[in-house]
């Protein structure tokens, strides 16, 4: 992918889907900024990453907080000089019903899901904007475009909110050379589908049309692609890694 000595960061790094886009970047060469909230998932990622002999730094902080993301941006900044790519990755869905959601899981919701994203971006793109290049990457979710599958109406509405936020950065982006896009998976295995139960997870896996859930890695190789300049002349785009469930 040609992607040797880029420098990316990665939010959510810890678990799941940034764990295994953390781990393609550093087998590709990439310079990769851990951040998550995690601090001994962190710090078992970043030791495991050094045997790839890539130069891997991890970062705690919370994407919701405007103070943590300037320290991580200028942390990242201190120890690599440059930033290549964002992946905005953090995310949290709990499963509850309408009825159920309190407004203080809604407020958190929005604040990890979609602020999170804004703050991150806002910040890296400064930098981005300067250097005339550079790639935005968040994850969204199947559950942004039909409504909650399993996940609440808060977290469904912070992803809707995160794909048209790829679309306005990457309006505002463009004239920089700067690509923003959006991978969007479907139920993919991770500590968060876990979570759901042993019998959901079978009822959700029988209606995708591969008849089984992603892996962390299937997002992972689109985030790849998204990454590089065989990319090039793609910005805006919300590519679905979601075995045949949406098709729009
Ligand atoms: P995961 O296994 O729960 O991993 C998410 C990681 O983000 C965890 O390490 C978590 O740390 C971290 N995190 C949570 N809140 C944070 C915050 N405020 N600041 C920094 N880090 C924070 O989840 P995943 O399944 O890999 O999901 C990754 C992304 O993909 C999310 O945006 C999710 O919405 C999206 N997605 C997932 C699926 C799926 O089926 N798995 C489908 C569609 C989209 P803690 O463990 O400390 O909370």
């Amino acid at each position: 992918m040609q992607l040797k000595d880029k420098v990316a960061i990665v939010t959510g790094a810890a678990n799941g889907i940034g764990r295994s886009i953390s781990q393609l970047f550093a087998e590709e060469g990439v310079r990769v900024a851990l951040v998550d909230l995690d601090q001994s998932a962190l710090d078992a990622e970043v030791h495991r990453l050094q045997n790839e002999r890539t130069p891997v730094v991890g970062i705690v902080a919370d994407v919701s907080d405007e103070t943590d993301v300037r320290n991580a941006v200028a942390l990242t900044l201190k120890e690599f000089g440059k930033i290549d790519i964002l992946v905005n990755c953090a995310g949290i869905c709990k499963m509850i019903p309408l009825l159920q959601i309190e407004v203080a899981d809604w407020d958190r919701t929005m604040a990890v899901n979609l602020r999170g994203v804004f703050l991150f971006s806002r910040e890296v793109f400064r930098h981005m904007q300067a250097q005339r290049s550079g790639k935005i990457i968040n994850i969204a979710s199947a559950a942004g475009k039909i409504g909650g599958i399993a996940a609440g109406a808060h977290y469904s509405a912070s992803k809707a909110g995160v794909m048209c936020l790829t679309k306005s950065l990457a309006l505002e982006a463009a004239p920089y050379k700067i690509n923003v896009n959006a991978v969007c998976p479907g139920p993919t295995k991770t500590e968060m589908t876990d979570a759901w139960g042993e019998e959901e997870n079978e009822t959700f896996a029988a209606k995708i049309p591969f008849k089984e859930y992603g892996k962390p890695e299937d997002v992972a190789q689109a985030v790849l692609f998204l990454a590089s300049d065989r990319a090039r002349y793609i910005t805006g785009e919300i590519l679905d890694v979601n075995g045949g469930l949406i098709m729009d």
